[in-house]
């Protein structure tokens, strides 16, 4: 059952920062709902105020620019990435995962703010945020800060946000040339979290021969999404073979730090991890052949 609470409706970024800043630990923020509810439902999360951003517009766009690359704003939903026009021009593994995460409903009124901030390990958009190299800004009345989504999450549905801090936006680079990116998640249940999940983002030199340079990116192998860089060693600066991936994915299952749950045993998630490493690499490497 929820508590009861004080809801409280600002109206410009401003209005929620200072309501933030007075309420700090007794207030919540609420975006689309669709985890924090879940949270307030089984009582594991009881502010006393809850601050709906939802209304926020000047959070929701999408913005695409050839040099700058791409930024959204935080409570734009999952619904219109997966739909946006501006993924055709170089991003559209966003929209590729997007389509993936849950059902349309909750595509639909939950956002890639409330999914980065919530920290869930196998969230979707983290781990392709990754490997695209995204940077983020939060925001707080002492200021903005910029840091790569890498270094966001810090722990298990903990994050580098500050109390009083909102995440305002997500900037995504454009990809150097002959750069594919691929994602995938296996999960039991379709439109369900991952089980595990893998993106790798892989740059060929011009000849489109050798690999310059790649990300391996796992989700719900660790307490946070986490590069597997002994394995993206292990490709870089190499003609990518099919051996090659499979050694990758050797590596990369024994640098996850998976933890054996309801959904899978420790041991059947490094079995996934090195399997999807190696198949979602030899996509991402078919695209940069194609870029
Ligand atoms: C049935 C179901 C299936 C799902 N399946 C998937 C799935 O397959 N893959 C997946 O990745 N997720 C999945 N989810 C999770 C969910 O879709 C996302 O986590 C959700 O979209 C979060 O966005 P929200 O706007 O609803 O955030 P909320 O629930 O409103 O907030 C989540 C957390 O983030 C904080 N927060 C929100 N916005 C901000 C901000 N701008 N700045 C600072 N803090 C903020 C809140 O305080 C809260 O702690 C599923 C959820 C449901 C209900």
């Amino acid at each position: 059952m929820i508590r009861d609470f004080e809801y409280l409706s600002p109206k410009t970024l401003e209005q929620a920062l200072t309501l933030l800043d007075k309420y700090r630990d007794e207030c919540k923020v609420i975006a689309g709902g669709q985890s924090l509810l879940v949270l307030m439902r089984h009582g594991l999360v009881a502010p006393q105020y809850l601050v709906d951003i939802k209304g926020l517009t000047e959070l929701n766009y999408i913005k695409s620019d050839a040099k700058a690359g791409l930024r959204i704003g935080a409570l734009t939903t999952h619904r219109a990435i997966e739909l946006s026009p501006a993924m055709k021009n170089g991003f559209s593994i966003l929209a590729e995962m997007e389509h993936r995460l849950a059902s349309v409903q909750t595509r639909n009124w939950g956002t890639i703010g409330g999914n980065v901030c919530h920290a869930e390990p196998a969230g979707d958009p983290t781990p392709v945020l990754i490997a695209l190299k995204a940077t983020l800004t939060t925001a707080g009345l002492k200021g903005k800060r910029n840091m790569p989504v890498e270094n966001f999450c810090v722990d298990f549905f903990e994050t580098a946000l500050q109390p009083g801090e909102l995440l305002v936006e997500i900037q995504v680079p454009p990809a150097p040339p002959h750069t594919g990116t691929g994602y995938t998640k296996f999960n039991i249940i379709e439109c369900d979290q991952a089980t595990v999940g893998v993106a790798v983002s892989m740059t060929l030199d011009s000849g489109k021969e050798t690999c310059k340079d790649c990300r391996i990116v796992l989700g719900a192998c660790a307490p946070t999404p986490i590069r597997s860089k002994r394995a993206e060693e292990v490709l870089r600066g190499k003609k990518i073979t099919s051996d090659l991936l499979k050694e990758a994915g050797q590596i990369a299952s024994q640098e996850a730090e998976p933890i054996s749950d309801i959904s899978a045993s420790e041991e059947y998630r490094r079995e996934l991890v090195q399997v999807l490493v190696a198949r979602v690499g030899s996509q991402a490497l078919a695209r940069a052949k194609q870029g």
